[in-house]
């Protein structure tokens, strides 16, 4: 994987799980339960991509792009404090943009490479849940067919950008407890194939004890198998 930059995640096991970090030039996907972490991870990225390369970062800018209203800028202040960022400029270098439909999230992101062009830092886009409203506005069996179109549609324009700019893409996709229940819908499948047939690195979190959570990379030829533990904790994702 020539030319691909790394963003640290600030767990030393996650980051060597994923060979040094999340890359640039590729989409990944952050699945799991509710609560599983998968926002802490967004937050802390887009916090990570502005260090400077010798502590892990890109001295990038982000794009937050939240469907499910679930990002705060307080645990932006702190875990940028906690990694010796200034907080308003940390704040100041996320763009955040709320996608209130999955039409108007479609229009972000074909709006986004206007927005790149101009302003080069950019270095990380994160769409976050990728799945919600989809799956709100097109429920069901009868409406598969439309909705993984139109989110196949969706995650190859993210994965496009990776590419065309050198940035990394984030997706969450919240996948239940017990996906067997879904069995036959490949966006909510076992193991929460969204990915389905786009490329990418897939990242399963499941919840441990207290704040611990387990990663475990899923279907990456070029990664090594084997499950890490990292921690939520007030500072942000550390192991
Ligand atoms: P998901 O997006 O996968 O549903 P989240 O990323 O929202 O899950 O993770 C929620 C978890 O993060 C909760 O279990 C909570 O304990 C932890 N968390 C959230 N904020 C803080 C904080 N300020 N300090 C410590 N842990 C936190
Ligand atoms: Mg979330």
């Amino acid at each position: 994987r020539m030319n691909t930059k790394k963003i640290t995640t600030s767990s030393q096991a996650l980051d060597g799980l994923l060979g040094g970090g999340i890359e640039t030039r590729t989409m990944t996907e952050f699945f799991g339960e509710f609560g599983s972490g998968k926002t802490q991870l967004c937050h802390q990225l887009s916090v990570n991509v502005q260090l400077p390369p010798e502590k892990g970062g890109l001295n990038g800018k982000a794009v937050y792009i939240d469907t499910e209203g679930t990002f705060r800028w307080e645990r932006i202040e702190a875990m940028a404090k906690a990694v010796g960022l200034d907080p308003d400029t940390a704040m100041n270098n996320i763009y955040y943009m709320r996608a209130i439909n999955s039409d108007h999230q479609m229009a972000i992101v074909e709006d986004l490479q206007e927005l790149i062009t101009k302003e080069p830092a950019i270095k990380l886009v994160i769409v976050d849940s990728v799945t919600s409203h989809f799956r709100a506005e097109y429920p069901g069996r009868e409406n598969l067919a439309v909705r993984q179109q139109k989110l196949n549609k969706h995650l190859h324009q993210l994965v496009r950008l990776a590419e065309m700019y050198d940035i990394a893409t984030i997706i969450t996709n919240q996948v239940m407890a017990r996906p067997d229940m879904f069995y036959g819908d490949p966006t909510v499948a076992v193991g929460g194939h969204t990915l389905y047939h786009v490329p990418g690195i897939r990242i399963q979190i499941k919840k441990s004890r207290g704040n611990k959570r387990i990663a475990r990379v899923v279907d990456a030829p070029h990664l090594p198998e084997g499950e890490v533990v990292f921690a939520i904790t007030e500072e942000g994702i550390r192991d």
